[in-house]
């Protein structure tokens, strides 16, 4: 009958659909589903095997003792909340019936589920079985509502049951339905892909027919762990779309123009001059790698990556003074107020004589003080420029900017390199990672630049000694502190920053506990707080106080993890340690170990220490980076940075890497075949579904 019907373009509005009026349309698009195409490519989240259902006749209290997840069907019965009498807990209770027994199910402290079921709804339960005193029961099952429905109303017309997450106020099943429809009605798209990538794989239709409804001799783990040819052909075509893009965007900066900057052996021999150590080899690589863009004639876009204390800085400031030495401006923007000011300590120290041509550029500046950096910008006598964002605020006026170091904590957006372009300027860029990436994700989110790799550390760095500790055994840490502070040096002590909607769920220590304890501890050691609340000023002095050496213990939130550097400081102790990303911690280690003298960083911790244990295994910050993206997945991995990845609904950057790397290459054969109009197109469309164009 359907094929009487008009077929739908994958790229139809899903409010084409029968059914989808404004309210399901609302949900829908509040899960980013805006057309036929972005309904399709979210995919179920389990499939059901008709054969693992068991009838509860069948069920006894052995189900229970390997914790094994059964699988029910049946209609509800009498639903009930009551309050257990110990622990005051929320306690749901509903009968199941199959037609060959009563299962109880049980639920503690999820009350909205009396409201959300009801008696006669026919749901499909999962979970672990135990027998009790009082018969089986089925302890915190998931669920799916089937609703009011007709056991054969052809839901089980196949092996496999697809199950898709409810949306608002569209359940599982209206999607199943809605699915069902716009498979049956959408018109097979054209082939986007390039022969080489579509060997083995089926075709898109095929594809999400095998998806949403698996044939009998599907493997149900394999759809799930998502690693089927009709997965590869939805991921495929996403990774490809966005490889052409990248891809492009390198092609367009390469036919550019940028200032070739002139260089000579004298500008060598200044350069020498400023520098107060030997360069590491892998800081010589990395630079000349630098100079070699800078006077190409094109506009440099390069990504400096190194593990924490590898010396990026000093990279920088050479490639900055290649431009200042040579007559331009150059620009290092930074994400905090602390860091800028660090910065421009650094540069001016390195500048020696010279450091007036060095200005900084902070938001909160006293207006006159302002308004002579601004000039100081706009007549050139600034060549090199320190600061945050207020740098590309429209009244800063640059003489001659010809390269922009961005030290970045969160992805400085393509919306801020356009604005700088608005001012008619086109410098090079320098983008340094403040942790190490690992290669995959640092292709997928830097694909259009070049890549430098400081993978040495500069010479007589101590190792750091690393614990992992429990909280009864603190003292064992606050000891090494006390030993440290006797001996002349100085401690962080580090406390999570505490939402207090996590502090309802788990009791944890906060600053001022912490303050508290080490007050108690340490009364004879100066203390200085800081934490994200200070205003910046105020931030900055007590950071200076523990740089001077006047404090000589900091306790702090993360801000400090973005790169102080106090060579005094020997020890540092993590308090919370699990609230903490691997990355971040082996961030926050950097902080000590810079000094001549032997430095130990221990974490407090009663939970997650395995996870914690990588880094008592190991100081490479790149494994350790790739051991923290395979746990936490690429949004976490980059915390706050998720708004620069792509908004993939099939691909997934850590388990396609591979795949994403073939797409690498087949798009840059693509482009130099040159792409037709359709496939333009195609390719505009999953921009847009992919928000590309918000990544830079
Ligand atoms: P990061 O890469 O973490 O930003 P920094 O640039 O802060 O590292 O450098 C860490 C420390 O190493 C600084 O104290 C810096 O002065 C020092 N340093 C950098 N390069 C060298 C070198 N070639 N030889 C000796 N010390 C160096
Ligand atoms: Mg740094």
């Amino acid at each position: 009958m359907s094929g009487a019907l008009p077929l739908y373009p994958l790229t139809s509005k899903v409010t084409a659909m029968r059914g989808v009026g404004p309210a399901f349309a609302e949900a829908l698009e509040g899960a980013g589903i805006t057309t036929v195409k972005e309904l399709l490519w979210s995919l179920p989240y389990r499939y059901v095997d008709r054969g693992s259902l068991r009838k509860i006749a069948e069920l006894d209290g052995a189900w229970g003792a390997e914790r094994e997840v059964v699988t029910v069907q049946g209609v509800l019965k009498d639903i009930r909340s009551t309050t257990t009498r110990v622990r005051r807990m929320a306690l749901t209770e509903a009968l199941l019936q199959d037609g060959t027994g009563t299962l109880r199910l049980v639920w503690f402290n999820q009350s909205y589920l009396a409201r959300a079921l009801r008696p006669g709804d026919r749901i499909l339960a999962f979970g672990p079985v135990a027998a009790t005193r009082t018969g089986l029961e089925m302890r915190g099952p998931a669920f799916e509502n089937l609703g009011k429905g007709d056991p054969e109303d052809g839901l089980w017309s196949r092996r496999y049951l697809p199950l898709y997450r409810r949306l608002g106020p569209l359940g599982g099943r209206f999607r199943q339905r809605l699915v069902q429809e716009a498979l049956a009605r959408a018109a097979e798209p054209g082939e986007w892909l390039p022969p080489e990538l579509t060997r083995g794989i089926p075709d898109t239709l095929s594809a999400l027919r095998l998806l949403h409804q698996p044939p009998d001799d599907a493997d149900a783990g394999d759809l799930e762990a998502h690693a089927t040819p009709a997965h590869r052909r939805l991921a495929c075509e996403e990774l490809f779309a966005f490889a052409l893009g990248v891809c492009i965007r390198k092609a367009g900066r390469m036919a550019r123009r940028g200032h070739a900057v002139p260089t000579s052996p004298e500008l060598r021999e200044r350069l020498r001059a400023l520098l107060p150590f030997r360069l590491t080899g892998a800081q010589r690589t990395a630079f000349k790698e630098i100079v070699d863009d800078l006077t190409s004639g094109r506009v440099m876009n390069r990504l400096l990556q190194g593990d924490v204390g590898s010396g990026k800085t000093l990279v920088a400031f050479l490639a900055l003074a290649m431009v200042a030495e040579t007559g331009g401006q150059g620009a290092l923007l930074v994400p905090t107020e602390v860091l800028a000011r660090q910065h421009a300590a650094t540069f001016r120290r390195l500048l020696g004589d010279g450091a007036d041509r060095m200005e900084l550029l902070l938001g909160p500046m006293k207006a006159a003080e302002k308004r002579k950096a601004l000039a100081r910008i706009a007549s050139g006598e600034a060549s090199y420029v320190v600061g945050t964002h207020a740098l590309f605020q429209e009244s800063v006026a640059f003489q001659r900017l010809q390269l922009v170091v961005v030290d970045e904590q969160h992805r400085f957006g393509v919306r801020q390199r356009e604005a700088i372009k608005e001012k008619g300027l086109d410098p090079h860029w320098l983008v340094m990672s403040a942790t190490p990436i690992p290669r995959s994700l640092a292709l997928a989110l830097f694909g259009d630049l070049e890549q430098s790799v400081l993978d040495e550390l500069p010479p007589g760095r101590q190792p750091i000694t690393t614990r992992l500790v429990a909280p009864d055994d603190a003292e064992a840490a606050w000891d090494r502190v006390e030993r440290e502070l006797e001996a002349g040096r100085q401690a962080f002590v580090i406390s999570p920053a505490i939402d207090p909607q996590d502090e309802a769920k788990v009791p944890l220590r906060d600053i001022q506990a912490m303050e508290a304890l080490l007050r108690a501890r340490f009364p004879d050691a100066p203390l200085a707080i800081v934490h994200g609340r200070l205003k910046a000023d105020e931030l900055a002095a007590r950071m200076e106080a523990f740089v001077k050496g006047e404090a000589r213990l900091l306790l702090a939130t993360t801000v400090v993890e973005v790169g102080v550097d106090v060579p005094n400081a020997t020890v540092m102790v993590v308090d919370h340690a699990e609230r903490f990303g691997l990355s971040q911690l082996h961030q926050l280690r950097g902080r000590v170990g810079r000094g001549s003298h032997r430095s130990h960083f221990i974490m407090l911790s009663a939970s997650e220490t395995e996870r914690l244990r990588v880094l008592t295994e190991t100081q490479d910050g790149f494994r350790i980076a790739q051991k923290d993206l395979e746990l936490r997945g690429p949004g976490e991995f980059f915390g706050t940075r998720q708004a620069g990845l792509p908004r993939f609904q099939a691909a997934d950057l850590v388990r396609d890497r591979l795949l994403l790397q073939k797409c690498r290459e087949a798009a840059e054969k693509a482009l130099a075949r040159g792409l037709g109009e359709a496939q333009r197109d195609w390719l505009r469309q999953e921009q847009a579904r992919l928000r590309l164009a918000e990544i830079s």
